[in-house]
């Protein structure tokens, strides 16, 4: 008998997992799956910040701690929003949490009443609508395409906000396009949210160091908003840490209090020797990861330049994070081998069966008709992904 709970009902199963689990399984088999679906650095953690959990283990850093996070990790993190995004935040307004995943979740929790609005731009990162859902609160895409380079636009965004918006989401760099706005863009959306006090902002600004081309600017600059921003944060991308499981984010007292509330309640804080390793991480200054960020820059621009040889095949050229997103719409509708492939799912069952290569349909990101691929892999691989992928998409008539 099933007597799982209406709550669970709410919820699907992850599709970037649910793809690992089949490339894992035809791995099993012997087959040699390229998996490109997977959100993580391939890099290892560096070794100053192995180091100071080692340290923190010695200095006995194994009891509960304060919910919102140890005071001086938290005074770490106000440092580095002032030196990094020029924010200036109290510790009491910094909340650590077990990844930027429960962060977010703290934050719906706290502020989501059944029915209220979350503007969500598409395509979004998957646990944003999953967990809107899971609080009852209702996800408001607003659609972008690659011909905008998947940015929205201020009146868009002004035509997406009702009397129930609660929340607009801004991520940039964004999971899954890698699209980065720039300040101009961001002021310009800036300046809609002020003519509606009652929305509240979260600026998910994980990526922030994978950049490229562009510059991270934090919405939270704009001093007239600054009081409604929740800005989010954490070490898993930029410092390759995603097992220590450490997020963050500063916001108004009244929002860091609320979400200690109930992370008291789930947690009772994160985990302390992940604490003590993430405060090496943000007081490290940025430029310690800048190899890794060179080499990621350097294989955007490979997979960018591979994916082009494929006739049809729509691609960004992402400014930051370490995902790609094309446009596949050409593909849709055509047949291979007498099989046809109608939507980005069916493709990408193909991709993975056919040429080996697990990557993610664009439904799980909100939209129709792309692919996420992320490049976080060596160069060789993304070569022959790009090949395999290639010698297949070529053969759909
Ligand atoms: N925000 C975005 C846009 C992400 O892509 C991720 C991870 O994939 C997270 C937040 C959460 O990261 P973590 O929970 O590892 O801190």
């Amino acid at each position: 008998m099933n007597r799982t709970s209406s709550f669970l009902s709410l919820l699907s199963e992850s599709a970037t997992i649910a793809m690992s689990r089949k490339s894992r399984e035809l791995r099993k088999q012997g087959v040699d799956v390229i998996n490109l679906s997977l959100g993580e650095p391939d890099f290892d953690t560096p070794d100053f910040i192995k180091a100071a959990a080692i340290q923190g283990m010695k200095e006995n850093y194994t009891h509960y701690m304060p919910v919102n996070g140890y005071e001086d990790f938290r005074e770490s993190i106000c440092m580095k929003f002032e030196r990094d995004n020029g924010l200036k935040y109290h510790p009491d307004q910094i909340v650590v949490s077990t990844g930027a995943k429960q962060t977010l979740a703290n934050i719906f929790l706290s502020l989501i009443n059944p029915g209220e609005e979350v503007i969500v731009p598409a395509p979004y990162w998957v646990t944003y609508y999953e967990q809107i859902k899971m609080v009852k609160g209702i996800p408001v895409t607003i659609p972008t395409s690659i011909e905008n380079d998947y940015k929205i636009s201020p009146e868009q965004l002004e035509q997406a906000i009702t009397k129930k918006t609660k929340i607009f989401l801004f991520n940039s760099p964004s999971n899954p396009s890698g699209v980065v706005y720039s300040k101009q863009e961001i002021q310009a959306l800036a300046e809609v949210l002020k003519r509606y006090p009652h929305v509240l902002i979260i600026s998910d600004e994980i990526y922030e160091h994978i950049i490229y081309d562009a510059e991270h600017y934090s919405m939270g600059r704009d001093e007239e908003l600054f009081d409604r921003i929740i800005t989010v944060n954490g070490v898993s991308k930029a410092f390759a840490m995603t097992g220590w499981r450490i997020g963050f984010m500063g916001a108004d007292t009244w929002i860091a209090k609320a979400c200690t509330k109930v992370q008291g309640q789930f947690t009772s804080g994160a985990n302390s020797i992940g604490q003590r390793a993430a405060k090496a991480a943000v007081e490290a200054h940025p430029s310690v990861i800048k190899n890794m960020v060179d080499i990621f820059h350097h294989r955007r621009d490979l997979i960018v330049r591979e994916l082009r040889k494929t006739e049809g095949l729509k691609t960004n050229v992402p400014g930051g994070a370490f995902y790609i997103y094309p446009d596949i719409s050409e593909f849709l509708g055509k047949k291979y081998r007498g099989r046809i492939i109608d939507n980005a799912p069916a493709l990408c069952e193909l991709l993975l069966e056919e040429a080996h290569v697990a990557s993610v349909p664009g439904q799980a990101f909100g939209t129709g008709s792309h692919l996420r691929l992320s490049y976080a892999t060596s160069d060789e691989i993304l070569i022959e992904a790009a090949r395999r992928m290639n010698n297949v998409l070529s053969e759909l008539q």
